[in-house]
């Protein structure tokens, strides 16, 4: 009886030390949950000899916190490799050096932010973890800081500040690193692989997506745009959003952004309440596309730049303050 009262006694100590355990884990959070290709919605696609993208397939706002929103990019030199934004989570973060290490055993050496948004740098903390040097252009460390805090609980800026252009050497393969305007307040650049004509275009291109224009400006990028149709005439690109494409996609970006402003401008012609315009629809040609919930934005920031002429820094930053958390800074 004696012995069964000790079993009994040890069992419930261990039930308790169990369920005591438990309790005191973190809550499973998309944070520390280890992610998979495949939980995360990300296929790996080559876009030239060595150089990969981790392409996200899932619509916004996403069901599931796991899955990567945005693409990933992998450039692996003779020495080392350079990866472009770790997605949104230090899980997500952590998958992307994870399969830099199923493509090659050489180092990772440097990591790339190509703007500020969150759901390109909030796997920051993977690249830190890592020792890694983390790139990023011009006021991204103020930008992250003082905006990313709602989606972004563990803000881990770059500490390398790139203003102009920058070249990046992998042993014996260059990088190249260049600014262009239009996508996130003067943060955004390319990541350009000159000797497989490889281009990551991070948020300037939006490819089979609707773009987020919370602090876009709208002239500058349809600027921008027609400079990569030239600059990059030939190579493959991967897009911040949507699937690997070409000059084509490019293109169609460029409509994109030409119809935005067509639309504003006949606003403007017709007294237009901005009431009104923000109530369109999608357009048919466009329909197809993912992230459809980012539309009345899209339709506010051209009433606002196009319409009514604010397109200033200052009211632009203005225009963002005012964006709903569940779609900003994407
Ligand atoms: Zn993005």
């Amino acid at each position: 009886m004696k012995q069964l009262q000790q079993w009994i006694l040890g069992l419930l100590l261990v039930t308790l030390t169990a369920v005591g355990l438990i309790a005191l884990q973190p809550r499973a959070t998309a944070q520390n949950v280890p992610a998979t290709l495949a939980s995360a919605g990300l296929t790996v696609e080559e876009l030239g000899e060595g150089v990969y993208g981790l392409i996200a397939s899932v619509d916004f706002p996403p069901t599931d916190a796991g899955m990567a929103i945005c693409n990933g990019g992998i450039v692996i030199g003779s020495d080392g490799v350079l990866v472009v934004d770790p997605f949104q989570t230090e899980a997500l973060g952590d998958l992307l050096f994870e399969t830099v290490s199923t493509l090659t055993d050489l180092p990772v050496k440097y990591v790339v932010n190509t703007h500020y948004h969150a759901d390109h740098t909030g796997g920051n903390p993977a690249a830190a973890s890592r020792q890694l040097p983390i790139f990023g252009r011009g006021p991204i460390r103020e930008f992250m800081l003082s905006r990313n805090g709602e989606s972004d609980p563990n803000i881990t800026p770059p500490e390398v500040i790139i203003i102009g252009a920058w070249d990046l050497w992998l042993g014996e393969r260059q990088v190249q690193i260049r600014e262009f305007e239009g996508h996130s307040g003067g943060t955004d650049v390319i990541v350009y692989v000159p000797d497989t004509n490889a281009l990551i275009a991070g948020d300037l291109l939006f490819n089979d997506r609707i773009p987020y224009m919370g602090d876009s400006n709208i002239r500058a990028w349809q600027a921008t745009m027609a400079n990569l149709i030239v600059d990059y005439s030939a190579a493959l690109v991967l897009p911040g959003h949507g699937p690997v494409t070409d000059v084509t996609g490019l293109e169609r970006f460029k409509t994109y952004l030409a119809d935005l402003v067509d639309l504003a401008e006949g606003w403007k012609s017709a007294g237009t309440s901005q009431e009104e315009a923000i109530a369109i629809a999608v357009p048919e040609k466009y329909s197809g596309y993912l992230f459809q919930a980012l539309y009345p934005g899209n339709l506010e920031a051209a009433y606002n730049q196009i319409t009514l002429g604010q397109d200033d820094a200052a009211s632009i930053q203005q225009y963002l303050a005012t964006q709903p958390e569940a779609v900003k800074a994407l």
